[in-house]
């Protein structure tokens, strides 16, 4: 029987995000530098039986029932599928969230592997405007890695769209549309201070209500109930599609929060927004049995603050941006 792994705010932690790799094959400008960053070294990356062990201690031990595989780009990772197929036998709801520039090559080799869903990024329908964005020419790419996700069976598949102010606000509407013509659902997310650049201002991040306004206009929508997901989900009422949002920003779901975090350098976060980890990696590679990692990441978890300080005065921006925490 599993223990729920419970913080002092009484939340259960049912979600794992594990970031596979810091590298990318872009640079979003919201996400990575146009330098990119100083990638880890590949010893500094958990292998994948150092990531399995971590998962399935979550797992049997603390009833985790959803893992999620992000990055840098997840599919960066060299036999992205062998660990797919090693997480699959854990029995979760497994997902990954990615840039969707690799999946016409990979798309067919993760479903069959066991990945169970997916999300993809896309930014900006317009080529010029994606280009700029993600400093790579791929939007094609991208499509066509939309239209593979669904041609391999993935369902639902996700099209998360992070909407920034002056920058891609006026393609609500074209999202919607794109969305319901090709049967997939469009999540728009605030715009979040993880940046690299430390561009991020309260001014740059469009709001739940104005985006839902917006999709509303073209296209009216009805809520469908809330979940402990950090989308809130919307039918359209004429009952082609969904749409969410995700309101990180202006309307925190911390007070729901189930996740946590293990970093491609085996550091366990209790938080997206956190400012200090738990170094799982020394530990594993310094022979600490179940026991001894299973006490950290209790402690870890006991420790989680009760949500995000962003717009107030004392929110201190974490260390590592976006791309390195795993988004
Ligand atoms: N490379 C993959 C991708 O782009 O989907 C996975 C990693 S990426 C860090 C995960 C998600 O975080 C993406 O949907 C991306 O758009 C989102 N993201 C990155 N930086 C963000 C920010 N500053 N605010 C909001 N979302 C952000
Ligand atoms: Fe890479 Fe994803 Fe960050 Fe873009 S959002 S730079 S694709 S990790």
């Amino acid at each position: 029987m599993a223990t729920p792994l419970i913080d002092g705010f009484g939340r259960v932690h049912r979600d794992l995000r594990i970031s596979v790799t810091d590298r990318c094959n872009f640079r979003c400008g919201y996400c990575m530098p146009a330098e990119g960053l100083q990638w880890l070294p590949r010893d500094g990356l958990l292998t994948f039986e150092e990531i399995e062990r971590v998962a399935r201690l979550l797992v049997e031990r603390y009833g985790v029932q959803g893992i999620r595989l992000t990055g840098g780009e997840p599919t960066v990772r060299a036999q992205l599928p062998v660990l797919v197929e090693m997480l699959a036998r854990l029995g979760v709801d497994l997902a990954m969230t990615t840039n969707g520039v690799s999946l016409s090559l990979l798309a067919g080799a993760l479903r069959s592997a066991g990945l169970g869903r997916i999300n993809i990024s896309c930014d900006s329908l317009r080529p010029d405007r994606f280009a700029e964005i993600t400093r790579r020419p791929e939007l094609s790419r991208v499509l066509d890695g939309i239209d593979a996700a669904v041609s391999a069976g993935f369902a639902p598949v996700k099209v998360n769209c992070v909407v920034m102010r002056g920058v891609n606000d006026d393609e609500i509407a074209d999202f919607v549309a794109f969305g319901r013509d090709r049967g997939v659902e469009v999540r728009f997310i605030e715009f979040m201070p993880l940046d690299a650049d430390g561009a991020w201002t309260s001014e740059t991040v469009v709001g739940t209500e104005e985006i839902l306004a917006r999709i509303d206009e073209v296209c009216p929508v009805e809520p469908i109930g809330r979940t402990s997901a950090p989308a809130v989900r919307y039918r359209f009422r004429d009952g082609r599609g969904s749409v969410g949002i995700v309101a990180s920003v202006s309307d925190s779901f911390c007070s729901s929060c189930d996740r946590v975090r293990l970093t491609a350098d085996g550091q366990f976060r209790n938080c997206l927004f956190a400012t200090t980890e738990t170094d799982l990696r020394a530990r594993l590679r310094s022979g600490a049995g179940d026991d001894e990692i299973a006490a950290a990441i209790e402690a870890s978890v006991a420790a989680k603050w009760a949500g995000h300080q962003i717009n107030q005065v004392h929110f201190i921006r974490p260390r590592r941006s976006m791309s390195q925490i795993g988004g």
